[in-house]
């Protein structure tokens, strides 16, 4: 035997233990984080960079002291952000766990992910724990704006910068900037959501960025298992019961054509 063959049998044995744990377990949350988006073409920004993060240093220009120190800065990066992931739609992966949800497979997806691709997919019990592009309020006054109006102002600003109708303040977009803490009820509810799961997939997360990271550590704790679907090597590797490293798609597709009829 080839050891070609020997590694595309020990792929189809790891899918097949996958699609196993998941019939086996009372309650499966998944925890995704940007390579599920890259089918979507929404490129990570920690891999060797393309286009936007070339450009500029992200941590220093969306960051919030950026936003109130110099807002047309600020604008000019993130009005770029909103135009390029309007065009983003869900790729079969969203999709896939979508279905997994409907079929009652899974109890909810927790994502490190602001580009609003789960919630476009359909998936109903959706913690999106760096916020969404979906929103964005007014730092002054607190009113919130849907994304097309934000977007509809800033073009219409000769600075660029969108402002609040009421009281002409600078709105921000509703996601995690840098420099900021993760929102208490997301990070809460991420948290039940993971120490109630008895398997936790990781999808498409590297599990370098914290509080993400530690999430998969409560599954574990509380003796549910951890699956790992990320093509790059992750801190939680060792701990997984089943580690996938094909392509997102292509794992996600598969497992939910198994699981069918649930
Ligand atoms: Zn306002």
């Amino acid at each position: 035997m080839s050891s070609e063959t020997t590694g595309a049998r020990a792929r189809a044995h790891d899918s097949e233990l996958l699609a196993e744990l998941v019939r086996s377990a009372g309650s499966v949350v998944a925890l995704t984080g940007a390579g599920i988006s890259v089918p979507s073409g929404i490129p990570d920004f920690r891999s060797p960079a393309t286009g936007l993060w070339e450009r500029v240093d992200p941590m220093e220009v969306a960051h919030i002291d950026t936003l109130h120190s110099d807002p047309a800065r600020f604008w000019r990066f993130y009005g770029e952000r909103f135009a390029t992931l309007a065009t983003k739609r869900p790729n079969a992966a969203h999709e896939a766990l979508v279905a997994l949800e409907r079929a009652g497979w899974l109890e909810g997806v927790i994502t490190q992910n602001i580009d609003m691709l789960h919630s476009t997919a359909g998936t109903d019990q959706l913690v999106e724990i760096h916020g969404s592009i979906a929103h964005c309020s007014c730092l002054s006054c607190g009113t919130s704006v849907a994304q097309d109006q934000a977007r509809a102002r800033l073009l219409a600003e000769p600075d660029g910068v969108p402002r609040c109708e009421l009281c002409a303040g600078t709105l921000r977009p509703d996601v995690v900037l840098f420099g900021e803490p993760l929102p208490e009820a997301a990070i809460a509810r991420a948290g039940e959501l993971c120490a109630g799961a008895d398997l936790i997939m990781c999808i498409g997360s590297s599990l370098e960025v914290q509080p993400a990271g530690a999430l998969p550590l409560l599954t574990l704790r509380s003796g549910g298992a951890l699956a790992i679907i990320t093509e790059g090597p992750t801190p939680l590797d060792q701990l997984a019961a089943v580690r996938l490293h094909g392509d997102v798609v292509r794992e996600l597709s598969g497992l939910a054509a198994a699981l069918e009829p649930a």
